[in-house]
């Protein structure tokens, strides 16, 4: 149903997997995909959160944007973070973290990338740049097994053309 740019349906979204890492594609449409690395479920889909959220674990290969009125208590595992409200806990974001001016983040934070904004408060210990080791957004096919941990495993499935 849209006139422009007519993409084939079949187009894939890259995520990178909040458990282990390893970067896997999904349909866009997807809410939820096992990973094909560690075969854990993995939610693609972004959430965001404008209550009160106390969790052990808040994981997804998408975005979690915390509205102001937003409260996170959860060990966070996200591509992309977005604060506005308060986080407290432990945040792991794959790509970029952003606090805004009216964002509060308690919590050891790792992340390639931040952004804070005049006002925002980050209490807690803080890594931002590229980890050693960690994988580029793009795939790349070729390097695969570093020690061998799981050999010839995981019987490829046919992809339907
Ligand atoms: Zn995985």
């Amino acid at each position: 149903m849209r006139p422009s740019g007519a993409q084939p349906s079949a187009r894939k979204r890259n995520f990178v997997c909040p458990h282990c890492e390893q970067a896997f594609e999904a349909d866009p449409k997807a809410i939820s995909v096992v990973c094909r690395h560690c075969s854990k479920r993995v939610d693609v889909e972004d959430i965001r959160i404008d209550a009160y959220h106390g969790v052990v674990r808040l994981a997804t290969a998408g975005r979690i944007e915390v509205g102001k009125s937003g409260h996170v208590s959860a060990k966070v595992r996200a591509r992309e973070l977005v604060v506005k409200g308060t986080v407290k806990g432990e945040v792991v974001a794959l790509d970029r973290v952003e606090v805004g001016a009216t964002g509060k983040v308690f919590a050891d934070l790792s992340a390639p990338r931040l952004s804070v904004e005049p006002g925002a408060v980050l209490v807690g210990r803080v890594e931002v740049g590229p980890r050693p080791g960690a994988k580029e957004e793009e795939p790349e096919p070729e390097e695969e097994p570093k020690e061998g941990t799981k050999a010839g495993k995981a019987p490829r499935k046919g992809r339907r053309a």
